[in-house]
């Protein structure tokens, strides 16, 4: 049975026009008397254009080709606000970039108009040694921001598996969670961003100091409703993580050890089960085995002081330990590049008609995931993430699909959704539509507030488009 209407065939409507070659002229002029250098080639606007949206056979089609019409690089968060009031005086949409390695499109222009690429601003600004309250800019890359922060004995809660390309604005304003979501659960979590500093895009920009309450609605929200200027987040204490590869020849003792390893009183970063034909497409660091296909892996990091203690429950878990190092001296691949969507990025780079799907399963997991498999047999590849919702112990799963078509993928997640699954859908435009599917008022009323003109990343936030 089909379910119509969970994946989209066009673009979000209403979309403004494209800007006209009179009003990009007198934006460029104003750009050009605040310092800046507008970005015009037509190799500067495809890069500055584009994200890792070939994941999606779905979006593929809709966004390839979507063009910025100019695009700026500030070099200071003092030229933003000029930016901002170009953009609002002659009506030309504005949308923000990070690194562009989000997947859904959340940073490719529906409607051309300004791409301004933030990555100029990768200053951290202050780190609170007493709290590890950390202050930087929205360009700063994580891996950056990581090295500074453990530098200093702390380290981020979360980090996107492409801790080494992303930056924090398009994390926190386009990603979700990650390495480090098996302890400290998702980005929207309160207690992780503790607050703001905003640019709106308004004749006059404003700068606005907002408190953690006042910044939660610009939290995944695509940038739709204001512009990150700068981001006061909590940190942890640095831990000198342990990466251990572990192998399972049943698949129910890999799920049921992943299900009791995060219940434990281990210290775990990480957590993330491939079922033996998945592990058998990755790459593996330096001196750990390849895998050859026999045996499910089970990736972990982990606190040293709990290796002890994992080795003597193994035998009882009915695993064994495959490889082990610490994740500072890893050669090759870290194991964290090995799991959330990277997994998906290494099975594609073998067999580019794998797509994905992002699950919260339902507990307990066993049940819907052999239905599942009864149904698509290795149409589907088991790819588990243990994360912590709502306070609680869960399983995710980033299942790697074969792509059929529209119809198949759309009976799949009405299947998924029918046995308990939570579809966090990565075949969609929408902040809306790729979390729980209904609309914030809060985000919807920060853009009006910030943005009263709907000219940031016209398209993206479902809600305005339907006021
Ligand atoms: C292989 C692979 C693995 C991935 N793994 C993960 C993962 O583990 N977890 C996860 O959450 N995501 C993951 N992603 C998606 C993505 O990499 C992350 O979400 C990443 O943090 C996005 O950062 P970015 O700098 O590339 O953001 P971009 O893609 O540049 O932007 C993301 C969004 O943020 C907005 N934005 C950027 N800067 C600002 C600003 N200053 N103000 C307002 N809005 C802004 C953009 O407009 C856009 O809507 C993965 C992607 C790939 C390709």
């Amino acid at each position: 049975m089909s379910a119509p209407h969970l994946l989209p065939t066009a673009l979000p409507a209403p979309l403004p026009a494209a800007a006209t070659t009179e009003q990009l002229e007198a934006l460029a002029r104003d750009l050009r008397a605040a310092g800046l250098t507008p970005l015009r080639s037509a190799g500067e606007l495809e890069g500055l254009s584009a994200d890792a949206f070939v994941y999606s056979p779905v979006l593929q089609p809709l966004l390839q080709g979507q063009r910025a019409q100019i695009g700026v690089r500030p070099g200071q968060r003092d030229q933003l606000p000029a930016i901002a009031a170009a953009c609002a005086r002659h009506g030309v949409s504005l949308t923000l970039r990070g690194a562009g390695t989000g997947n859904y499109g959340q940073c490719v222009p529906l409607a051309g108009g300004l791409v301004l690429d933030v990555s100029g601003l990768n200053r951290l600004l202050d780190l609170d040694p007493a709290t590890g309250v950390f202050t930087a800019e929205p360009g700063l890359l994580l891996g950056e921001l990581e090295l500074q922060l453990q530098r200093r004995g702390r380290e981020p809660r979360l980090l996107p598996s492409t801790v080494r390309s992303a930056s924090l604005g398009g994390f926190l304003a386009g990603g979700s969670g990650g390495i480090g979501s098996l302890r400290w659960g998702f980005l929207r979590d309160p207690g992780h961003l503790l607050g703001l500093e905003i640019v709106t895009v308004e004749p006059e920009p404003r700068r606005l100091q907002l408190a953690a309450a006042a910044a939660r609605p610009l939290n995944h929200a695509y940038g739709c409703n204001g512009i990150l200027s700068t981001i006061r987040m909590a940190s942890a204490a640095a831990v000198p993580w342990q990466q251990l590869v572990l192998e399972f020849t049943s698949w129910d003792a890999a799920l049921a050890a992943g299900q009791q390893l995060p219940a434990s009183a281990l210290l775990l970063q990480e957590l993330c089960l491939l079922e033996a034909p998945l592990a058998a497409l990755m790459p593996w660091p330096q001196g750990c085995p390849p895998a050859d296909g026999g045996a499910h892996r089970l990736l972990l990091l982990a606190a040293p002081e709990g290796l002890p203690v994992l080795e003597g429950w193994l035998p009882e878990l009915g695993g064994t330990l495959c490889w082990q190092a610490p994740q500072r001296e890893s050669r090759g691949i870290p194991l964290r590049e090995l799991c959330w969507n990277h997994t998906t990025l290494h099975a594609r780079s073998r067999a580019s008609g794998w797509t994905y799907l992002q699950l919260m399963l339902p507990q307990p997991e066993g049940p819907a995931l052999a239905a599942l498999r009864r149904r698509w047999g290795d149409d589907l590849l088991w790819h588990l993430e243990g994360v912590r919702s709502f306070g609680a112990q869960r399983l995710a799963c980033l299942p790697l699909v074969r792509w059929r078509d529209h119809t198949a993928l759309e009976e799949l997640i009405s299947q998924a959704r029918s046995l308990g699954c939570l579809l966090f859908n990565p075949h969609v435009l929408t902040v809306e539509d790729g979390g729980l599917g209904v609309v914030d008022a809060d985000q919807v009323a920060a853009k009006a507030a910030y943005d009263p003109a709907g000219l940031l990343n016209p398209g993206k936030l479902r809600g305005w488009l339907e006021r």
